[in-house]
C-alpha cells in the first residue's frame, strides 16, 4: 500500500472519522464509567502535546477529515487549546490549511465557561456536551461532584460563543429515566440537539450496569405517548438515528449500540492518550502508534502501522448487557477511548 493512501478496511469502509483521547483523566467521576477511586496513566505513558500533533497530522495525510478531541475530560489537560490551536490551522478554511474539514471536541462542560471563546477562534464550531441530568442533587451523585451549576455556566458560553451545541445523555434505568423528557425538552428550547445513548458495558465500575440498562426502544414508546417523532433524513455518518420532535422544534438523536447494530457503515477509528489505536469501540483489536512515533523513522512505522489498523477492524461489534452480574464486555473503560 501506497504510503498516502486512504484508510479503507477489509470490508471497504473508508476510515475518515478519528477520535482521539488527549487525557485518561477526568475532573468527574461518573457512576457509570469510573470507579471513585480510578487508577490514572503514568503520566509518561501518556502523548506528548507534539507525540499528539504529529500523530494527528499523519492521519489527515491518510484521509482523515473529522477529528473530535475527547478523553477523559480533554479540557483538563493543560496544553490542550495549544493543541486545538494547532489542528485548527490544518481546517481547509484556514490559510495554509486543507485536509481537516472538521476539528470538534466532548467534553462534560466543567471548564467550558474558560474555553468555549478560544475553541471557536481555533475554528472549532460545533461540540457535543454530555449531560446526564438537570437536577443538581442527582447530578451530584450520578458524577460524584457537585458541579452542575458550571457544566450549565460552560454550555451558556459554549452558546454565546457561536459553537453549537448538542447535548449528550446516558439513559439510565431509575436514575434519569424519568427525567429524560424534561432534558430533551430543555436542550432543545436551548436551541441544541439532544442525543440520548445506552449505555454500554465498558470497564469495571461499582455497581452492576445491568441494574441501569435503559433500552432506547423503551424510552422512544415513551416519548412517543407525549409527542409527534418523525424520522429525520439528517445523517453525520455516525451511528444516531435522528427524529424531529414536533412540540419542541428539536432534533433527537438515539445510539443504540445494544439494541440496534450500526457497525455497517462505521467510518472511525479511536486512538487512546496512549497512542494505542482501538479498531473498534467494542472490541479489542489494536495497534501501537506511541512505539510508531517513539521509532527511528516515525512517519513509515505509522503508516505501516495504520496499515496493521485497517487489516485487524473487524466487520462489527459483539457487546451486550443482557443478564445481571456479567463482567463487562471490554476490561477498558470509556475514558480510556472516549466513547
Ligand atoms: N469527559 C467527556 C464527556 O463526558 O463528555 C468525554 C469523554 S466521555 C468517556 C464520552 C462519552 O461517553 C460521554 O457522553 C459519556 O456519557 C459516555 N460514556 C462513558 N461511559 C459510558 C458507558 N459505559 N456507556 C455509554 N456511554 C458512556
Ligand atoms: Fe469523566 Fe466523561 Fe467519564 Fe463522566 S463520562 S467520568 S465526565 S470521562
Amino acid at each position: 500500500m501506497s504510503t498516502a493512501s486512504p484508510l479503507v478496511d477489509q470490508f471497504r469502509r473508508r476510515i475518515t472519522y478519528l477520535r482521539l483521547s488527549v487525557t485518561d483523566r477526568c475532573d468527574l467521576r461518573c457512576a457509570y464509567c469510573m470507579p471513585e477511586r480510578m487508577t490514572f496513566l503514568p503520566r509518561k505513558d501518556v502523548l506528548t502535546l507534539d507525540e499528539l500533533h504529529r500523530l494527528s497530522l499523519g492521519f489527515i495525510a491518510r484521509g482523515i477529515t473529522k477529528l473530535r478531541l475527547t478523553g477523559g475530560e480533554p479540557l483538563v489537560r493543560r496544553d490542550m487549546i495549544e493543541l486545538v490551536r494547532a489542528l485548527g490551522r490544518k481546517l481547509g478554511a484556514n490559510e495554509g490549511g486543507g485536509g481537516l474539514e472538521e476539528l470538534t471536541l466532548t467534553t462534560n462542560g466543567t471548564r467550558l465557561a474558560e474555553f468555549a471563546d478560544d475553541l471557536f477562534a481555533a475554528g472549532v464550531r460545533r461540540i457535543n456536551v454530555s449531560l446526564d441530568t438537570l437536577d443538581r442533587g442527582r447530578f451530584e451523585t450520578l458524577a460524584r461532584r457537585d458541579s452542575l451549576p458550571q457544566v450549565l455556566d460552560g454550555l451558556a458560553a459554549a452558546k454565546a460563543a457561536g459553537l453549537k451545541v448538542k447535548i449528550n445523555t446516558v439513559a439510565l434505568k431509575g436514575i434519569n429515566e424519568s427525567e429524560i423528557p424534561e432534558i430533551v425538552a430543555w436542550t432543545h428550547a436551548q436551541g441544541f440537539d439532544a442525543t440520548l445513548i445506552e449505555v454500554m458495558p465498558l470497564g469495571e465500575v461499582e455497581e452492576d450496569r445491568f441494574d441501569h440498562y435503559l433500552p432506547l426502544s423503551a424510552v422512544r414508546k415513551d416519548l412517543e405517548r407525549r409527542w409527534q417523532l418523525t424520522p429525520s433524513g439528517h445523517r453525520t455518518g455516525g451511528p444516531a438515528r435522528y427524529f424531529d420532535v414536533a412540540e419542541t422544534g428539536g432534533r433527537l438523536g438515539l445510539i443504540t449500540p445494544l439494541t440496534q447494530n450500526f457497525c455497517e457503515g462505521c467510518n472511525r477509528i479511536r486512538v487512546t492518550a496512549t497512542g494505542r489505536l482501538y479498531a473498534c469501540l467494542g472490541g479489542d483489536e489494536q495497534v501501537d502508534l506511541r512505539a510508531a512515533l517513539r521509532s527511528d523513522d516515525p512517519e513509515a512505522a505509522l503508516d505501516r502501522a495504520l496499515d496493521t489498523a485497517m487489516r485487524i477492524k473487524p466487520e462489527r461489534h459483539h457487546f451486550a448487557i443482557d443478564r445481571a452480574g456479567a463482567q463487562p464486555a471490554l476490561a477498558r473503560h470509556m475514558s480510556m477511548t472516549g466513547g
